[in-house]
C-alpha cells in the first residue's frame, strides 16, 4: 500500500493520516519528520540538509529526494508508506517516479482530499482565542456561548494576525497554484483519486478505507 496524502491546508489532510497509519499500520513519512531524523542520525544527506536550513535556505531537490530514498528504502516501508508532504513540485514527482522504480515500488494512490476553498477560508479563519486563559474556541465548530466572551473566564476572544482572512487567503493561493500542477501530474499517470473532504471527518476516512480495500 504504497500511498501519497494530498490537500490544502484546513481540508483535514492530518486527521485522515492518522487514522490511516492506525488502521493499516503503514510508516507516515513526513517531510518535516524525515529532515528532522536525518539531521539526529547525522547521516550525510541530513547534514547537508541542515547546512541549507541553518544558511535560511531551501533544501535542493537533490538532497531532499536523497533523503526520501533511505527512508523508503527502510525495511517498515516495505509493506507500504503514506508519504505527505512530499513531492511538492512536479520535479520531485518525477524524480519521485524514478526514484520508486529502482526500489522496484510502485505508488498505488495518490488521495487528494478535496475541499472548496471558501470552506477552507470559513475552517482556517474561525479559530479565536481567549486574551486572559488562552482557551481556543472555533466560530463553526466550537462557538462560545456569547459572541467573543471566554466561556470559562469572561476574558475577551481575539483572532491571531496569521488567521486573518487576507492571510489566510494568500496561504491558500500559494498551495492552490503549488498543488495544481501536481494533480494534473498524478491524474494523467492514473494515481489520482479525489475523496470529498466537505463530509463529517467518519465519512472522509469511511470512502478512503472504501478506496483502500481494492489493495489490501
Ligand atoms: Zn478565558
Amino acid at each position: 500500500m504504497n500511498l501519497v496524502l494530498m490537500g490544502l491546508p484546513g481540508a483535514g489532510k492530518g486527521t485522515q493520516a492518522e487514522q490511516i497509519v492506525e488502521k493499516y499500520g503503514v510508516p507516515h513519512i513526513s517531510t518535516g519528520d524525515m529532515f528532522r531524523a536525518a539531521m539526529k542520525e547525522g547521516t550525510e544527506l541530513g547534514l547537508k540538509a541542515k547546512s541549507f536550513m541553518d544558511k535560511g535556505e531551501l533544501v535542493p531537490d537533490e538532497v531532499t529526494i536523497g533523503i526520501v530514498r533511505e527512508r523508503l528504502s527502510k525495511e517498515d516501508c516495505e509493506q507500504g508508506f503514506l508519504l505527505d508532504g512530499f513531492p511538492r513540485t512536479v520535479p520531485q514527482a518525477e524524480a519521485l517516479e524514478t526514484l520508486l522504480e529502482e526500489l522496484n515500488k510502485k505508488i498505488d494512490y495518490v488521495i487528494n482530499i478535496n475541499v472548496d476553498k471558501s470552506i477552507l477560508m470559513e475552517r482556517l479563519t474561525g479559530r479565536r482565542i481567549c486574551k486572559d486563559c488562552g482557551s481556543t474556541y472555533h466560530l463553526v465548530f466550537n462557538p462560545p456561548a456569547k459572541e467573543g466572551v471566554c466561556d470559562r473566564c469572561c476574558g475577551e476572544l481575539y483572532q491571531r494576525a496569521d488567521d486573518n482572512a487576507e492571510t489566510v487567503q494568500n496561504r491558500l493561493d500559494v498551495n492552490i497554484k503549488q498543488q495544481e500542477p501536481l494533480l494534473t501530474f498524478y491524474e494523467a499517470k492514473g494515481y489520482l483519486r479525489t475523496i470529498d473532504g466537505q463530509q463529517d471527518i467518519e465519512k472522509v476516512f469511511a470512502d478512503i478505507e472504501e478506496l483502500l480495500r481494492v489493495i489490501r
